[in-house]
């Protein structure tokens, strides 16, 4: 029923220094994760088609107009950037959903929330103002930002517009030109984007350039490429280590947004009807293919076992479907790779002794066969040192574990590798201090879940990433502090220190 039939599969070239340019190493191809069908075709780049368009994109940072415009004029072309996107929302919201598999209510949400980046970013870019030091009559320093040059951004498949929103605003605003690379799973929806802003006359040839194609040749040139000054890349924390290694080579600049294992810490005393929805939405929703879900169930142990009797019932109900039905609240995986990983995961944990509460297994009943669909799954009897406690599953795959005070709490959310984000649940505003503050990652939500808004900062504490994205700690990464120190008299005064 809801199925491709009827819409031609999607056709694209890449699109470097304002052209679109056909690769001579053949195709890349998209499907649905909730059929199989056919969705995109797109360029199967090699590192040819990346150095042309690093080339673009150094000239027109070199000699090219988007470095030098001023704030107005790249406020204009961002905010016509969010304006498309939201002139667009229907048709684009169907082929993210089609070549991501999330439900279209979700991907109108990515959509809008992308275009309300590109509108910070549109403000942002007008309060890039330096200082002026003075440090006597005729002795001053200006301080000024700069744009960091050419930047090389590498985007995964979960929220691809949003994530690209993310880089794309913040380097633009910055005043950088980008080469941009998608996934290999959402090149479709990432060249229509593309379309959009090839649309904006007033956007110069080579600010944006969009290449897609395999990580290890398109992604890597990226990183190797002298001429590229900084790459900002989302993505497994393992990829994030190999990007880190190569990009040290030259010193090059790098963002790092990686993995996460996030905890979701819920207190006796929080409005538990909210947690309970806060709960599951934090590791169900895209299928718990999300950086930030909350992958560990912290409950405190006065409420444990009422809490999880209401929370598995909830789970038990949730609708698990093709992401255009309007009903569905949870697509499929992303790849039958992800689904091998998922379903070894659940394997893994039932191995190390984990109570499997809920799920575990692949749906196969009609339509679901032909996709990558897996029960939301629930492990309680985890322990601290098992895989599933300390991997990042990337599906929909929570571990709930008690906890007996604040803590006990700390400690357990503190006990992975990773430190993206958490949830919090209480009512009582000096244990609210206490374990925001005792928990070690980039962002703790109390009584909510994701951000209210671009205008706060994002990012990863531990081996979950470098650097921030949105905010202005965001637009930062994409400029360089210069000092340039006046004296304004022909004397020579030597400075000693
Ligand atoms: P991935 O690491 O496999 O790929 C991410 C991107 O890197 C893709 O575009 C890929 O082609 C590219 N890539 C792969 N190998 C490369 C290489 N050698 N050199 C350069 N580029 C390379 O991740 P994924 O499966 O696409 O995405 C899921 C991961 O992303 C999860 O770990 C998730 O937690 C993370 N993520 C993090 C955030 C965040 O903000 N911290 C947000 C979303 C997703």
């Amino acid at each position: 029923m809801f199925s491709l039939a009827g819409r031609a599969t999607r056709k694209y070239k890449n699109y470097i220094g304002g052209k679109w340019v056909a690769s001579k190493g053949g195709l890349l191809r998209s499907s649905n994760p909730a059929t199989g069908e056919r969705v995109a075709e797109a360029q199967n780049s090699t590192e040819d088609d990346v150095r042309s368009a690093i080339d673009a994109a150094r000239e027109a940072f070199d000699r090219g107009g988007w470095p030098r415009k001023r704030p107005h004029e790249k406020a204009l072309v961002l905010r016509m950037v969010a304006e498309l996107l939201r002139k667009n929302l229907e048709s684009l919201s169907i082929l993210l959903t089609l070549e991501n598999g999330k439900p279209k209510a979700d991907s109108k949400g990515e959509l809008l929330n992308a275009a309300n980046v590109f509108d910070y970013y549109a403000t942002a870019t007008r309060h890039i103002v330096g200082k002026i030091p003075r440090y006597g009559p005729t002795d001053t320093s200006l301080v000024v930002y700069e744009p960091v040059g050419v930047c090389g951004l590498i985007v995964p498949w979960n929220s691809p517009i949003s994530l690209l929103s993310w880089k794309l605003g913040a380097a633009l605003a910055a005043g950088c030109t980008t080469v941009v690379k998608p996934s290999e799973y959402t090149p479709g929806i990432t060249m229509e984007f593309a379309k959009l802003l090839a649309s904006i006359e007033e956007l110069p040839d080579g600010a944006v350039n969009v290449v897609t194609g395999p990580g290890e040749t398109v992604g890597s040139e990226l990183v190797k490429n002298g001429k590229v000054d900084k790459v900002s890349f989302t993505g497994s924390t393992e990829t994030g280590k190999r990007i880190m290694q190569m990009a040290s080579a030259n010193l090059k600049k790098i963002n790092l947004e990686c993995g996460g294992k996030s905890a979701n810490i819920i207190f006796d005393d929080a409005n538990l009807a909210g947690a309970l929805d806060g709960a599951v939405w934090s590791i169900f929703r895209s299928a718990g293919q999300s950086c930030n879900a909350g992958s560990r169930l912290l409950i405190q142990d006065t409420i444990y076992n009422d809490f999880m009797k209401r929370f598995l019932r909830r789970v038990s109900k949730i609708r698990i479907g093709n992401g255009l039905d309007p009903k569905t609240e949870i697509g499929p995986l992303i790849s039958e790779k992800q689904l091998d990983r998922v379903l070894g995961y659940i394997e893994s944990g039932k191995r190390e002794g984990a109570k499997l509460a809920a799920g575990g297994k692949r749906m196969t009943d009609g339509e679901l066969r032909r996709g990558f669909f897996v029960q939301p799954t629930v492990f309680e009897e985890v322990g601290v040192s098992m895989k599933v406690f300390q991997e990042e599953i990337f599906g929909p795959v929570l571990c709930v574990l008690p906890f007996h005070d604040e803590d006990q709490a700390i400690e357990l959310a503190n006990a992975t590798r990773f430190g993206l984000a958490g949830d919090l649940w209480s009512r009582n505003l000096i244990r609210i201090m206490k374990v925001s503050q005792g928990v070690r990652t980039g962002t703790i939500w109390v009584n909510r879940h994701l951000n209210p808004g671009p205008e706060v900062p994002f990012g990863g504490f531990k081996q979950s990433g470098i650097g921030r994205e949105t905010g202005i700690e965001g637009l930062m990464e994409y400029l360089e502090t210069k000092h340039i120190s006046l004296q304004l008299t022909d004397s020579f005064e030597r400075v000693r220190r």
